[in-house]
């Protein structure tokens, strides 16, 4: 890095901590869509304050209807790098804040507010490193443009609106996930099945099922309704299940409900959980019903398999070198009058396609006896790894974290998922806390000020 760079960062440091009060302020969470606020007035509030304070440090800017604005570093060149960030917010959540969420808070080195680094501190970083590169007088062969989005947290519509209406430029970084380099997001289906268990009526039969919340997560807890059980003989058939917690509470017409506890987890990281779901299925097939009930919930553990969370069992499994193995997790299930259904998450290699994967799905769920409703998707994600662009951000990473660095592979989406030659770079080094989404969001100063310094080292690599 340009000693003129760094001195630069030094001598406005204060000022990029002002900058970032200023945009935590506007609780710019999505909202009902006014004329020019696709998202609502909160986003393009900061949007405008975005691009007001870039404008005011001298820079090309524009704002594309709301859904994106851009900023260009020297915009009479050619365009051959872009930085992502969004400017939008998750909701602040009821609980647990020690400071406002919306007010940027310093205690003990850290700032916190929501928003300090998903993704507006990030945004700041970037803006700074731009104009500490402007004020160096540091020969620029080329142009960088700066696109920040209004709608990360929502699905990211303002960078398909961009895309509809300007090319992106053939390189692109995103400080929205974490350091070194992400350079492989898996392809992701969601899928919808369903099948036919048999209608509750034997004497001894389950009634109903359900459990999970949402398609991407390993869900927490489930269950179901016996008739004909006693608690005794359902605690003795759990002993077969050690890793659950069970709970069964009678109910007022003589039956049992039966609840199963787990371990919640994100879709793409389903071995740190323990599903819930999957532990329901498996131990109410192993129930004696004199009727079709419990063998349908057999037949389905034996697609689903407790603790299979690679799709080994219902035979969809892949893996590569590059971005490792297959993922599966039967997240939600609501079973009544004769029907089971589910949904589920699974993020599979970059070395698979959408639709050979979606066969897969098809014809393993019908060799179970399933059919599916849905299998919704996207392809996969990959930058080579031999690519100068993602050679020279791990070398760039490298010189400021003093040290080597390998890309990453992820199962999440990042916001560059759709956008070709796209990689994600920090803004998050390893081992850092920082409650993205959760209360109490946080970014070090210490922090702050290294990723400004990563950004500025980039863009020396890249655009001079
Ligand atoms: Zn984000």
């Amino acid at each position: 890095m340009h000693i003129k760079c760094r001195q630069f960062i030094d001598n406005h440091f204060s000022e990029m901590v002002r900058d970032l009060a200023a945009l935590v302020e506007i609780p710019s969470v999505k909202g009902e869509p006014e004329e020019g606020m696709p998202f609502g007035k909160g986003p393009a509030d900061a949007l405008e304050c975005m691009l007001g304070l870039a404008k005011k440090y001298g820079f090309h800017t524009q704002n594309h209807e709301g859904y994106v604005g851009t900023i260009d570093l020297a915009p009479e060149l050619p365009t051959t790098l872009g930085i992502l960030c969004h400017l939008d917010v998750v909701p602040a959540g009821k609980k647990d804040w020690r400071s406002l969420p919306f007010s940027l808070y310093i205690s003990g080195g850290k700032m916190y507010g929501r928003g300090v680094i998903d993704n507006k501190g990030p945004a700041i970083a970037v803006l700074y490193a731009m104009r500490a590169l402007k004020e160096s007088g540091l020969p620029i062969t080329q142009n960088v443009r700066f696109i920040v989005g209004t709608d990360e947290e929502s699905g990211s519509s303002d960078i398909a609106y961009y895309k509809n209406k300007e090319a992106l430029p053939p390189r692109v970084f995103t400080p929205d996930a974490e350091y070194p380099v992400i350079n492989i997001e898996k392809g992701r289906i969601r899928g919808e099945f369903s099948t036919y268990s048999g209608f509750a009526v034997g004497s001894r039969s389950i009634l109903s099922a359900n459990g999970g919340t949402v398609v991407n997560a390993v869900p927490e807890t489930a269950s179901a309704i016996v008739r004909g059980f006693n608690t005794a003989e359902l605690g003795e058939a759990a002993r077969a299940f050690p890793s659950l917690g069970f709970s069964f509470v009678p109910t007022e017409n003589g039956h049992v409900q039966v609840n199963i506890t787990g371990r919640s987890a994100h879709a793409s990281q389903p071995e740190r959980g323990n599903n819930a779901v999957t532990g329901l299925c498996a131990y109410l097939g192993t129930l004696p019903t004199d009727d079709e009930t419990a063998g349908s919930f057999a037949r389905i553990a034996s697609a689903f398999a407790h603790n299979d969370t690679k799709g080994e069992s219902l035979g969809v499994a892949a893996k590569d070198k590059e971005s490792g193995a297959l993922t599966l997790v039967f997240s939600i299930l609501d079973y009544n009058e004769g029907i089971i259904n589910g949904k589920f998450d699974c993020r599979f290699p970059v070395s698979e396609t959408l639709g050979g994967m979606r066969e897969k799905f098809t014809q393993s769920l019908t060799s179970f006896g399933m059919r599916a409703i849905s299998l919704d998707g996207v392809e996969g994600h990959i930058v080579p790894e031999d690519s100068d662009f993602v050679q020279t951000l791990l070398r760039v990473y490298g010189k400021m974290n003093y040290g080597t660095a390998k890309p990453l592979a992820i199962g999440g989406g990042t916001y560059v998922h759709d956008i070709e030659g796209g990689v994600a770079f920090g803004a998050e080094f390893p081992g850092e806390v920082n409650n993205m989404h959760g209360a109490n969001e946080c970014f070090s100063t210490a922090s702050f000020r290294k990723n400004t310094y990563m950004f500025i080292e980039a863009l020396e690599q890249l655009i001079i």
